[in-house]
């Protein structure tokens, strides 16, 4: 059969990772990338390096091949494990990593000036690696990040089939075969380069995926947020006056279409200014909350509820007559006077002005239903406060 000479599966590897190197830092500096990413751009690097230096074994002094190879070596492992944890969230850099590489540094400048035996400085890096791979292993499993789990686990599975074909190659090393080193020009040592190079392509390209994973899950997360400051009041979750205005006119053109009742109350905390300068901006804002509370306990699910601004709330009742909107109203004004808020060991009591409007043949826009009820609570403010106006 006709095998390639290692050299040239080195030289192979050395230019894919030379590649993977550069794509890497070409994504890490054009995209958005997470913590770690500059790592895994640093691990593939010296994994190209290393190969380079696998390649040219033999054309310069061993001490720099050798001991050059297994530092490389350490220190892409080390700083993919680095990458995976700072990636998962894990911001302190572990120095007792580096004492398996200096290990590996002694043990393998043994075993070539003082007793030499390619078999043996390949074992000791086979186990440099697999230490380092069960470490990121540790280190994706115990992750929990839920959103990143299924890209983490491919990641899991590529490690871990890695671990377990390099661990049975070094113990066949040990146990069965003739004396064999990385360098022999083997079928298994080929097929065992080939397998890693591709294993290494794989890994990168998920890692990447799970970047732009995290990145999709961080920007779903944000729209969200905004879409929920857009709609909503932030102190009382109520929607806010434009979300009203949209559901306002939608349920306005409804009712006239279909024929159907629709009210609205629109209510203000009577001299709320007063609460504020007695307790303080914090007790307004608890009592701010209780009414909403109250508020949406009184309707029913259909209704809408939302903060205008201020002490000012809107009650869009659908398929309501003014008379029910009335009961509606007072039962609200009852529930305020039953509850009041507590605050600091104090009774906050208020009161509200309501203004209630009835749609009209004559409104055609969900303004106009919201500006008699305006004109409605001012009236109630006008007349003394405490009281239900209808227009
Ligand atoms: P009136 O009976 O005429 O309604 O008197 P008022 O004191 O309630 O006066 P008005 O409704 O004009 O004032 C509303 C006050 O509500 C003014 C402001 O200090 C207060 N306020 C507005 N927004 C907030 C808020 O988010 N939190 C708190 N605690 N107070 C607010
Ligand atoms: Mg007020």
């Amino acid at each position: 059969m006709f095998l390639p000479d290692m050299r040239t599966i080195y030289f192979i590897t050395m230019l894919i990772n030379l590649v993977l190197a550069t794509l890497m830092l070409v994504y890490w500096r054009t995209q958005k990338t997470y913590a770690g990413f500059s790592y895994m751009v640093l691990s593939t690097s010296l994994i190209a390096l290393t190969f380079l230096l696998f390649t040219i074994r033999g054309w310069i002094p061993d001490y720099i091949s050798i001991l050059g190879a297994n530092l490389l070596v350490g220190l892409a492992m080390l700083f993919r494990l680095e990458g995976f944890r700072r990636f998962v969230g894990v911001e302190r850099f572990q120095r007792g990593n580096l004492i398996p590489v200096a290990v590996m540094l002694l043990t393998a400048s043994y075993f070539s000036f003082v007793q030499n035996s390619e078999m043996i400085r390949a074992i000791i890096l086979s186990v440099v690696v697999i230490y380092f791979i069960i470490k990121i292993l540790y280190t994706l499993l115990t992750s929990t990040n839920q959103a990143e789990k299924p890209l983490i686990s491919v990641i899991v599975a590529i490690h871990t089939i890695y671990v377990l074909v390099m661990s049975g190659r070094a113990l066949a090393w040990l146990f069965i075969g003739p004396e064999m080193h990385l360098f022999a020009p083997t079928a298994s040592n080929v097929g065992f380069f080939i397998y890693s190079l591709m294993n290494n392509v794989a890994m990168t390209i998920v890692y990447i995926m799970m970047n732009g994973q995290r990145l999709t899950n961080h920007l779903t997360v944000a729209q969200q947020a905004l879409e929920l400051l857009a709609t909503k009041d932030s102190l009382t979750d109520l929607y806010n006056h434009r979300t009203l205005r949209e559901l306002g006119q939608s349920e306005l053109l409804r009712s006239r279409r279909m024929n159907h009742e629709l009210a609205l109350l629109m209510f203000d905390i009577d001299h709320f200014k007063h609460v504020n300068d007695t307790y303080g901006h914090a007790a307004g804002d608890k009592v701010l909350n209780l009414l909403a509370n109250q508020a949406l306990r009184t309707c029913r699910a259909m209704d809408v509820v939302a903060r205008m601004g201020g002490d000012e709330f809107v009650m869009l009742l659908p398929e309501t007559s003014a008379e029910n909107a009335a009961v509606v109203a007072w039962r609200l004004q009852r529930a305020v006077a039953q509850e009041a808020c507590e605050w600091e060991g104090n009774q906050i009591s208020i009161t509200l002005s309501i203004g209630l409007a009835a749609l009209t043949p004559d409104d055609r826009e969900f303004e106009s239903l919201l500006r008699r009820a305006d004109d409605a609570l001012y009236e109630a403010k006008r007349t003394g406060r405490d009281r239900l106006v209808a227009l």
